[in-house]
């Protein structure tokens, strides 16, 4: 018999990217703990999809932290819970600061006294604001041009402070825009309220939404809107798990870009949904959206070279077929 795998706790578990990580740590053989606050998350996703234990409650709660560390005999933690929608968090920073900077310190804290001092973090390519050069290196200048860049960029650097002086050691993932659904559809996008590009498109297609808004035309781009880097959710879920090994191996810390190097602007993407579903999508043109950039894309050469990451699912088409065969099944038509 394999020894047994160690176990693992996932904050944000109920969550899109961090169900989809469960998915794929449960693959590998780990045992998963969850923790989740359900105040975006689904209890159903975790308990009855994935078949996993779920502790309900905030990162910010330390009594309970300690109390997880305690009654667990945990290796490491994945960190997905956050506030992650960019427009509101220019709206209301706040909420974003206190969330996911002050809940990650309180959870650092309890993992420390607790002697577990392996960290997996979800940060984002939101952390380097408007970019210089395209596709992003990892070295390339963090300026955050929203407070939600700004709330993950923070925590980055509490990390590299906390390894100097406590030997925590973490991977760092700086997502690009992450999408898709799990392509035997266990899984998929969920988000209450919805603002993310291609789910608004597929609701569009379903006959649930009148119209798609394209925020802004008149982009330094080569059609005039948006350009982003889609990666597929299971694509970044496998970068997790071999993170995860990684820093099993007592590796030191380090950050990764997880993208395909390949944009795709906001009418490529509707164009594209258009052609997978067979749907008619209208849309309306509408003024820019605050603290978006025109362009990002990423470079995900560093995860290859050193996690041997391999992306399953770069192609567009992929992606939003997935996340289709999702949508139609949600929402009973598939
Ligand atoms: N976008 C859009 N209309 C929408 C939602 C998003 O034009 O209803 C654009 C948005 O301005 C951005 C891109 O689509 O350029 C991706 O946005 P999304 O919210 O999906 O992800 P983000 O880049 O904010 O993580």
């Amino acid at each position: 018999m394999s020894p047994q795998k160690p176990t693992i706790l996932v904050t944000g578990g109920a969550g899109y990217i961090g169900s989809h990580t469960v998915l794929a740590l449960k693959k590998a053989g780990y045992n998963v703990v969850v923790l989740d606050n359900l105040v975006y998350g689904h209890r159903d996703l975790v308990e009855s999809v994935l078949q996993t234990e779920l502790v309900v409650g905030d990162t910010n709660d330390r009594g309970l932290l300690d109390e997880v560390f305690r009654t667990r005999d945990i290796s490491a933690v994945m960190h997905f819970s956050a506030y992650a929608y960019v427009g509101e968090s220019v709206s209301d920073p706040a909420k974003y600061y206190r969330n996911n900077v002050i809940g990650t310190i309180t959870l650092l804290e309890a993992m420390l006294a607790a002697n577990v001092n392996k960290f997996v973090f979800s940060s984002t390519c939101a952390t380097y604001g408007v970019p210089v050069v395209v596709p992003i290196p990892e070295d390339h200048p963090q300026n955050p041009i929203n407070p939600y860049g700004a709330s993950k960029l923070m925590v980055e650097r509490i990390l590299t402070d906390f390894d100097t002086a406590y030997g925590l050691k973490s991977v760092r993932f700086r997502y690009f825009n992450a999408a898709g659904a799990d392509p035997n559809g266990l899984l998929g996008e969920d988000h209450n309220p919805e603002t993310h590009i291609i789910p608004l498109v597929l609701q569009t297609a379903l006959g649930k939404r009148d119209s798609v808004s394209i925020f802004g035309t008149d982009y330094d781009t080569p059609d005039g809107t948006c350009v982003r880097d889609y990666i597929h959710v299971s694509d970044l879920a496998d970068a997790h798990v071999l993170g995860l090994e990684y820093l099993l191996r007592d590796s030191p810390s380090a950050v990764f870009n997880l993208g395909n190097g390949n944009g795709f602007s906001v009418k490529q993407v509707i164009e594209t949904a258009q052609r997978v579903t067979g749907k008619p999508i209208a849309v309306k043109t509408c003024d820019r959206r605050p603290g978006d950039p025109p362009a990002l894309i990423g470079s995900g050469e560093k995860a290859r070279q050193i996690l041997g990451w391999e992306p399953k699912y770069p192609n567009l088409d992929d992606i939003i077929s997935h996340a289709w065969k999702w949508h139609q099944r949600r929402h009973g038509e598939g």
